[in-house]
């Protein structure tokens, strides 16, 4: 019985990061289903499974291969953003973030209250930063 499983799956996709991301959606929308627009999010959960079950037995392994990269891409990308929000939470009583008015990059700099002479350390462009508070 399992080498049959192992055949019928040779060749298939099989589950990745999408599919998980795909079921926690769907569990995520039955909890919904419960308190808001049970039909909808009925046709909801069924169009999620049929996705999840259609991605593990697809045979295109590329074009799969190449939409959990989207997603995993997507998901970076947010963890990034918050990553990067806590940092300056973090930072909020010492430091201030300004960009470079000539590159444009983010300088963390010390929070010293009034107007600063500010060397840039990617391109030595001087300029001044004011520090309200
Ligand atoms: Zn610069």
């Amino acid at each position: 019985m399992k080498e049959k499983i192992i055949a019928f799956m040779r060749g298939r996709n099989g589950t990745d990061q999408l599919y998980v991301a795909t079921l926690i959606a769907y569990f995520i929308v039955l909890f919904l289903s419960r308190y808001l627009y049970p039909n909808i999010m009925s046709a909801l959960m069924t169009l999620l499974i049929i996705v999840a079950v259609f991605r593990i037995f697809s045979k295109n392994i590329q074009k799969r291969q190449q939409e959990n990269r989207q997603y995993l891409y997507l998901v970076n990308k947010v963890k990034r953003f918050f990553k990067k929000l806590t940092q300056r939470m973090k930072d909020l009583p010492t430091k201030r973030y300004r960009k470079c008015s000539n590159c444009a990059v983010v300088l963390r700099l010390d929070r010293k209250i009034g107007t600063n002479q500010v060397v840039c350390p990617r391109c030595g462009h001087r300029f001044n930063v004011v520090i309200k508070w």
